[in-house]
This record gives structure tokens, sequence and C-alpha cells, in this order.
């Protein structure tokens, strides 16, 4: 947006996600402002260009909401607090030939040659800790509820915590590790649902609310907590 090349009739760059289950063609801004368009299998991608160039305003009014909303913070975080886990280091980044993060004592010691290293070996680090602490939580309220699923992915993802395939596959967002342990377990059980209902209908949120009642309460905190996460957390 800052590129003073663009014009005001250049088309934003987009990613193109198709979608089993939409029924029409969407807009999504992530918080670093990317534009990605949710294209119903059945409709023909050759709409999707006309479809950015008629919304172009509104996707240049909510990359400047998102940008304000996002303010741009330090590339490297001095602190770390997961929410999920109530837990909380201090980082420390020292030199070192192969990037790598080290655990003691309450303190990241991150290791590498440059800030771009550190940072990508802080993603990594991420990554795993997702992998090591959600997937089993996972596992768990699935036997609690009594919904299976197949298999559990981590990934990074910047404007959707989780998402659940036809064939059972449930992907969960790394930054899950920054909302609070209910508003998690709430993800974990809208997703497992889905394995039962691949929708939204009342029939869907009917059994959402069967396993958490105050479920819309947690909705809301997932919403908005997207802007609380730390930008490395949701860069890829
Ligand atoms: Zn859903």
């Amino acid at each position: 947006m800052s590129n003073a090349e663009t014009t005001s009739d250049d088309l934003p760059a987009y990613q193109v996600r198709i979608s089993q289950r939409a029924k029409r063609m969407q807009l999504k801004i992530s918080p670093l402002g990317e534009v990605e368009v949710v294209l119903p299998k059945r409709v023909s991608p050759k709409h999707v260009a006309s479809f950015v160039t008629q919304h172009q305003t509104w996707i240049q009014q909510t990359q400047k909401k998102m940008a304000a909303l996002y303010p741009p913070e330090e590339l490297l975080p001095g602190t770390l607090n997961f929410a999920a886990t109530q837990q909380q280091w201090q980082l420390e980044y020292l030199e070192g030939i192969r990037p790598r993060v080290a655990e003691i004592e309450g303190t990241l010691k991150v290791y590498s040659q440059d800030d771009e290293a550190a940072r990508k070996a802080l993603q990594r680090w991420l990554n795993r800790r997702a992998d090591e602490i959600l997937v089993p939580w996972l596992r768990e309220v699935s036997d609690e509820i009594g919904l299976t699923f197949q298999r559990a992915v981590i990934r990074a993802q910047k404007s959707r915590w989780g998402s659940c395939s036809s064939s059972g596959t449930i992907s969960l967002n790394r930054a899950l590790l920054f909302m609070p342990p209910q508003s998690v377990r709430y993800l974990f059980i809208h997703e497992l649902c889905h394995t039962r209902e691949m929708n939204h209908s009342p029939r869907y949120w009917a059994l959402v609310e069967r396993y958490m009642p105050n479920y819309l309460q947690h909705e809301q905190v997932l919403n908005k907590g997207i802007r609380s996460v730390p930008r490395w957390a949701l860069t890829i």
C-alpha cells in the first residue's frame, strides 16, 4: 500500500482459495493487509479479477483500517506470553552460526547471525511448541466429547484459527497459544463438530452449543483476539 508506484488503477495483489463450502465469492483481508478471495468450487476463476476490481475501494479502506489496528511492532520480541498455558519467557538474542532457540529457566536464548534468522528460528520454535501443546490437547477434548478426527496439523495462518477438511484433518493456527484456554477449547469444539456437520447450519450450532453453552462469548474473544497476537507469530 505504501508503494509509491502503485496507482489507484492497479489491482491489489491477492490469493485465491477454492472453497467447497462457500456459496458466493468473498474477500478476506488479513491483519497484515493481504487479500484473499474465497472462490466457491462451482464459480469459474475467470470472475475473480472483476470481483476484486469492483471491491477495490473496500479493499483499500480495510487495509488502512488493519494497518491502524495492528501498529508496527518490533520484529524480535523481548518477552513472550502464552495465554493458553500461562507460560512466559524473557528473550535473549545471541550470536550463533546455527540458528536455534534454547529454553533455559524462563528464558529463551535465540542464537543466530542476524535478525531475520532469529525470527525464523523463533517461528520454528513456536511451531514445535504448538504441535506439542495443541495437538494432544485437541485429542483430549476429542476423547472427552466423543467426536473423532483423523489428523491434526499446525499452520501459520493470518486470518483463520482453524479448519476441518472433509477427510477429518483439523488444522490449528499456532497463534492459538496466545489465546485464553477456554477460547482454545471452543475452537477445538468448533472444528470437532465439523467432523459431523461440514457447514454452519442451525443443526451445527446446536451441536456446538451442546458441548459449550457459552460458545458465542469465545467466538468473540477469538474474533477480536487476532489483534493481540504478535505480528512475528502471524507471519510465515
Ligand atoms: Zn466453522
